[in-house]
């Protein structure tokens, strides 16, 4: 049996390295993986690969640079070095030439197509350049930035060990609060239930008013406390998921039924314009339904009373499933566009913050879309924005759209 062609896979992308290294395994091919260039130098300096595949674009100098920093090696001289470019991102054809990589393949979601694309290179006639001779001056100045970015790598390690020290207090904090508050809870829905108490709320508005302000913030502070231990989660990556057969049209319905009452009082009009899916698809749907619910809740505290929210969901051909939270609020500024999908990231003015989740601007921690994000991309999935920007006179509106992958099977099933 002839040996497996090797092959170096250098990416930042932790997902898409996933992915390349599961599309070139299944092909046959022996991957190793490295995160950064200099990680990637050291790898094929100990076994020399048979094609290196470097993520880049071409529309920076990414992918160059490191092609030219492996070709300085004398072993990795004659190495096919070889762009993958994203998905759909066509360069010019000659975007290559005169560089030191031998090439460029457009990267495709389709695992045979990628892996046929890979094979051609592997097959390709030998290159004929010449090993390089760098000047002395030349082999200084590399290795003096290699230092530089060792040291700076050094120090990365060190403040992702201080981030990591910082979530875990967060989450122990949260897991600290959240069990006696956990009591609290239970304790107020029992008193609630008591015949002596409902008597009393009957004859005293005073002991109602107290009561439903008392387990409105126990409620609110409940779902604070599990906003943030949900995200904290998501940033050390330790949101495992449940996968569970999930049916969309049941999700939503219920997600909308949740909201009925608050846009019924605020005069929100609620559109289900979900296209009959008659097939489940492996998900966590807890964790996808808080997704939904967290935009849903968005669409309503963004849009005045009065306005309308739509969701609409299919399931696309190509497989994968699509869903849509679209409303006519005041709409978000394409520069915030990226920035809101990040923690504790609030655009607008905190001002206008009420304590109420579904209050018109009502506050919030800045978590809810962080939160969206990290769910969607645990499931392989992406999520973004379109809005033509934030005015609360004109109300242009957001559309918020998820991809998911159709998994038909529970991930890891061997098909
Ligand atoms: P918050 O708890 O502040 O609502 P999110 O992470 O859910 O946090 O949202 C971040 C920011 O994105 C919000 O503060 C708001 O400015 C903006 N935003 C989110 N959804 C919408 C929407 N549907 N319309 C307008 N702005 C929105």
């Amino acid at each position: 049996m002839s040996k497996p062609p090797f092959i170096l896979y250098i990416d930042r992308d932790e997902i898409r390295r996933k992915r390349i290294w599961r599309a070139l395994t299944r092909a046959g091919c022996q991957v190793a993986l490295a995160v950064t260039a200099l990680d990637g130098v050291d790898q094929a300096r100990r076994a020399v690969p048979d094609l290196i595949l470097i993520e880049g674009d071409l529309r920076d100098r990414r992918a160059y640079n490191i092609a030219a920093r492996l070709r300085a090696e004398p072993d990795l001289a004659t190495v096919p070095i070889v762009a993958l470019t994203s998905p759909g991102h066509v360069p010019p054809a000659h975007a290559s030439t005169g560089s030191d990589l031998s090439g460029w393949i457009a990267d495709s979601t389709d695992e045979r197509v990628l892996a046929g694309r890979v094979a051609r290179y592997l097959e390709g006639a030998p290159l004929e350049k010449q090993p390089a001779e760098p000047s002395p001056e030349m082999r200084d100045l590399v290795t003096r930035l290699e230092s530089d970015v060792r040291e700076l790598e050094a120090s990365n390690r060190a403040l992702r060990r201080l981030d990591r020290i910082k979530e875990d207090f967060i989450q122990l904090t949260a897991h600290e609060l959240r069990t006696p508050l956990t009591t609290v809870y239970g304790y107020s829905q029992l008193v609630q239930t008591s015949r002596a108490v409902q008597e009393l709320m009957a004859r005293d508005p005073e002991v109602r008013a107290c009561l439903a302000g008392l387990i409105d913030s126990i409620e609110r502070l409940h779902r604070v406390i599990d906003e943030i231990i949900v995200v904290s989660r998501i940033a050390s990556g330790h949101l495992d998921l449940k996968w569970t057969p999930t049916d969309l049209a049941d999700l939503v319905a219920r997600v909308l039924r949740d909201y009925g009452p608050v846009a019924e009082q605020r005069r929100l009009t609620l559109r289900n314009e979900l296209e009959p899916i008659s097939e489940l698809f492996f998900a966590d749907g807890d964790l996808l339904e808080l997704a939904v619910s967290n935009l849903l809740g968005n669409a309503i505290k963004y849009t005045p009373d009065g306005g309308t929210i739509t969701v609409r969901g299919t399931v696309n051909p190509y497989g994968t499933v699509y869903l849509s939270v679209q409303d006519t609020g005041i709409g978000i500024d394409p520069d915030e566009q990226e920035q809101i999908f990040d923690r504790f990231y609030t655009a607008g003015d905190t001002q206008l913050h009420t304590t109420s989740k579904t209050a018109f601007r009502g506050g919030g921690l800045g978590l809810g879309l962080a939160i969206c994000r990290g769910i969607v991309e645990a499931h392989g999935g992406r999520i973004w924005v379109e809005s033509e920007g934030c005015d609360p006179e004109r109300l242009p509106g957001s559309i918020f759209h998820i991809e998911l992958p159709l998994e038909r099977l529970p991930p890891g099933t061997v098909r």
